[in-house]
């Protein structure tokens, strides 16, 4: 019996710790732009200043040249590749908004030519025509 309650509760446990996980998850899909920039634009601040940090141990000693140039090397790829992921995070984000953009002209598009077309099979509708001029539907 106690080990079958030991159970439950770590079962619950697990689920009360890793609820939140999974719900922040599910909430960075919504808002995945302004999230992603903002981790990668603090990756990018801490590789730079672990580059500064680098350059004053070499100059104070502590780190010897070779060892200095391996790890500045090191970090400015890293530095770069965060710059080219902040980059295409950035390019993804206005893509979007040109998506958005043409997807608002469409609808504006269609509000316009609403009622201008055969609603029977979609051609143009000539002005005042009281039957379609294509397939001969009565037109309201
Ligand atoms: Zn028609």
């Amino acid at each position: 019996m106690t080990i079958f309650i030991t159970l439950i509760l770590t079962g619950l446990t697990i689920v009360f710790v890793a609820y939140p996980l999974f719900r922040r998850s599910s909430q960075a899909d919504y808002a995945v732009e302004p999230e992603k920039l903002r981790e990668l634009s603090s990756n990018r601040d801490t590789t730079y200043s672990m580059l500064k940090e680098l350059e004053f141990d070499f100059q104070s000693g502590i780190l010897t040249e070779d060892d200095y140039r391996d790890l500045e090397a090191r970090y400015k790829g890293k530095a770069i590749s965060i710059l080219k992921n902040i980059d295409n995070a950035k390019g993804d984000a206005e893509v979007e908004e040109e998506i958005e953009d043409e997807i608002e002209k469409q609808v504006s598009k269609l509000r316009q030519s609403k009622g201008q077309f055969c609603s029977q099979c979609g051609a143009r509708r000539e002005k005042d025509a009281r039957f379609c001029s294509h397939c001969g539907t009565r037109l309201g």
